[in-house]
């Protein structure tokens, strides 16, 4: 087929907190339209990496290229208004706001009058909450309130999307309904994707292809069947 083109790089990403290295020398890369999953035990980098690459975090060292452009030093918001967005693994709605407040938080910065509109409309439609537009998202069920996360980001337009667990806790039924959404959004509009996730079944579900951490840096990459029948990568979940 044809040539992809490369869409994140990064090169030699280190992230220390104090005297610990949470991110250890990570060379990671994901192509235009590409959808990856990143697995790895808890306390791996995941989600680290990922704020190294949204910008929240700033690295110890190393650099990050977005889009042929170094990125490392850019502002989060900057890097929104080039395309990257995130869902973070803690809860960022607020509960008491409704969900057409929660869903204009993230835009306003980024969008203003009918296309502000339009993109607040748009998210609450792609989560699947039309209809509850003036409801207190603390009435949402789990699955519903991680909807609306991602119809939060995916709002602010992005050619890269990272989700940070989006179906931790949620149900089989809810499990399938964001696998699909993720699938559409990569599909219909050729959204590029990090999905941080530990149940096999749903990273097989949605994976094009699957990086795994361990300590701080690349362990393992490759389809999920490589990843899955992997010896050293079952050692690793189990404590080795
Ligand atoms: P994962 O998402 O793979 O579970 P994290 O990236 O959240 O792992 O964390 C990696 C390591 O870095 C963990 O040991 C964690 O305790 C540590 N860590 C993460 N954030 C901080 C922080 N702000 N300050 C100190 N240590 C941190
Ligand atoms: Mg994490």
């Amino acid at each position: 087929g044809d040539r992809t083109d490369t869409l994140l790089q990064t090169d030699g990403l280190v992230k220390r907190f104090g005297g610990f290295t949470a991110t250890d020398s990570v060379d990671f890369s994901v192509d235009e339209g590409e959808l990856r999953c990143l697995i790895g035990p808890n306390g791996a980098g995941k989600s680290t990496l990922l704020k190294l690459i949204v910008g929240t975090l700033e690295p110890s060292a190393g650099r990050i290229y977005y889009d042929g452009q170094e990125i490392t030093d850019m502002e989060p918001n900057e890097r929104v208004r080039n395309g990257i967005s995130m869902k973070f693994q803690v809860p960022s709605v607020y509960g008491d706001l409704s969900v057409r407040e929660n869903a204009r938080l993230p835009v306003q910065q980024f969008a203003d009058g009918a296309e502000r509109r339009r993109r607040v409309d748009e998210a609450i439609e792609d989560a699947g909450l039309a209809g509850y537009e003036d409801v207190p998202a603390s009435a949402l069920s789990h699955g519903q309130q991680q909807q609306l996360e991602i119809g939060m980001a995916a709002s602010l337009d992005p050619d890269l999307l990272l989700l940070d667990e989006p179906v931790a806790g949620l149900s089989v039924d809810e499990r399938t309904e964001i696998a699909e959404r993720i699938r559409r959004l990569n599909r219909e509009e050729g959204i590029a994707f990090i999905v941080i996730e530990h149940d096999t079944d749903f990273v097989g579900e949605i994976a094009d292809s699957v990086t795994v951490l361990h300590r701080g840096d690349v362990f393992r990459e490759g389809s999920i069947e490589e990843i899955e029948s992997d010896p050293e990568v079952r050692r690793i979940y189990l404590g080795g």
